[in-house]
């Protein structure tokens, strides 16, 4: 038996013990409920489309749409097949990054390799530059040095393009975007800044959780899937960099994505 004195130290770690125990059975019970909450709007996201697309392809194959509404469904269908495309591929992105985390493993999307951030930027802005010029009236512009790093190039390629679309599709007509890629206190850094309409001060905390969206009428009417800053901030996970997001309403929003050194 423990003398007296014992006791108290005891008694502490017991503490200590059972306050640890309860804190690791609430993340267990939190990511439990993540994962609940995850396949219920993975659900609901995509039978949205599909009940879209199965109504339309109802009418058409019926004979109930007027011929000159034909073209109109046709092109219901294609958009909507389209949105189911880029919801399964950011899901299997998603789900790869979560296998990754879970098991440690750093290779799921194949051994790291030497990548330059400025080409992964400067490819990402070539293909979205016209969009962004045509569809929204916004400019994109990029500047920055040659900086190596050693990671995945594809889902870095997703990362820089997730930033540069949310800074495209949450702007103001005639705005600018600015890419930026330099080394900062010697670690690889990406910054994507735009003169948009910014986000909340209270949403700033949940954009990057899967399927939050400010304004869910704008992101849908834009292409948005939800899921994109969920994938920049797993994908800068497995790469062990950091995020920081700074924002303003009306004014815009800039995040920046600081890599480890080299
Ligand atoms: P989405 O596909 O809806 O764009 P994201 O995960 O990429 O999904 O972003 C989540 C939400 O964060 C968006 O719906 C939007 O409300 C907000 N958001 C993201 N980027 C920006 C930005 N650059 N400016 C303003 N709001 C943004």
């Amino acid at each position: 038996v423990a003398p007296y004195e014992e006791l108290d130290p005891l008694v502490s770690r017991l503490n200590e013990q059972h306050k640890e125990l309860v804190q690791r059975m609430n993340a267990i019970q939190d990511a439990a409920d993540m994962r609940r909450d995850f396949t219920a709007n993975v659900t609901h996201e995509l039978k949205t489309p599909i009940a879209s697309i199965q109504g339309a392809a109802e009418l058409i194959r019926d004979g109930i749409a007027r011929p000159e509404d034909v073209k109109n469904f046709a092109g219901r269908i294609y958009r909507d097949a389209h949105r189911l495309s880029l919801l399964v591929s950011d899901i299997l992105t998603l789900s790869r990054l979560d296998e990754s985390e879970r098991s440690g493993d750093r290779e799921v999307f194949g051994v790291a390799e030497r990548v330059d951030l400025l080409s992964v930027a400067g490819d990402a802005v070539e293909r979205l530059r016209v969009r962004a010029r045509q569809k929204y009236d916004v400019t994109i512009s990029l500047s920055g040095v040659s900086t190596l790093l050693m990671g995945n190039a594809r889902l870095l390629d997703e990362l820089v393009s997730n930033l540069i679309e949310n800074a495209i599709r949450y702007n103001k007509p005639g705005g600018k975007v600015f890419v930026w890629v330099l080394p900062q206190g010697g670690r690889p850094c990406l910054r994507v800044s735009d003169t948009g309409i910014g986000i909340p001060e209270e949403a700033q905390g949940k954009v990057f959780e899967r399927f939050y969206r400010v304004d869910k009428g704008r992101s849908r009417d834009m292409g948005g899937t939800g899921l994109g800053l969920a994938i920049v901030k797993h994908a800068a996970t497995y790469h062990g960099a950091d995020i920081r997001l700074d924002s303003r309403v009306g004014e815009g929003t800039t995040i920046t994505v600081t890599f480890p050194k080299q």
